[in-house]
């Protein structure tokens, strides 16, 4: 199911089983987590850190930014999470991911950080939802 808006959910730990239109916020790992906007029930994990993504959490709505951009999932969704609601925005083509991964990577030290933290919660997630 797609979802058109997220509320914000402050955890210590992401959860093992995500409901959909949640931001899981854990300020302890500096990581976000939902499920993808889109419906495709892929799980997103974004690192918090002024070079990577930041929330604004306000009365009107939790604010993502930048975009999410699910370019290494099937699904390929781009969309802003703006106080609370999915804004759609249009798939980049092949050049302008490229583009855009580089210029991330011009901040190497957190990129790879970044990677690393993700990379942590992807390998756990997936301890975990192989557990009987
Ligand atoms: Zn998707």
């Amino acid at each position: 199911m797609r979802s058109e808006s997220f509320t914000p959910a402050f955890v210590e730990y992401i959860p093992r089983a995500p409901e959909p239109h949640t931001l899981y916020i854990s300020e302890s790992f500096a990581i976000t987590a939902h499920l993808c906007a889109c419906g495709c029930g892929t799980k997103v994990f974004l690192p918090l850190s002024p070079a990577e993504w930041r929330i604004e959490d306000r009365e009107a709505g939790v604010t993502l930014r930048p975009s999410v951009g699910n370019w290494d999932f099937p699904c390929r969704s781009h969309y802003f999470i703006t106080r609370g609601r999915v804004e759609w925005a249009r798939a980049w083509d092949r050049e302008r991911v490229e583009t855009a991964r580089r210029s991330d990577e011009r901040d190497l030290e957190s990129y790879f950080r970044s990677r690393e933290r993700v990379g942590f919660w992807r390998r756990l997630w997936r301890r975990l939802s192989q557990r009987p």
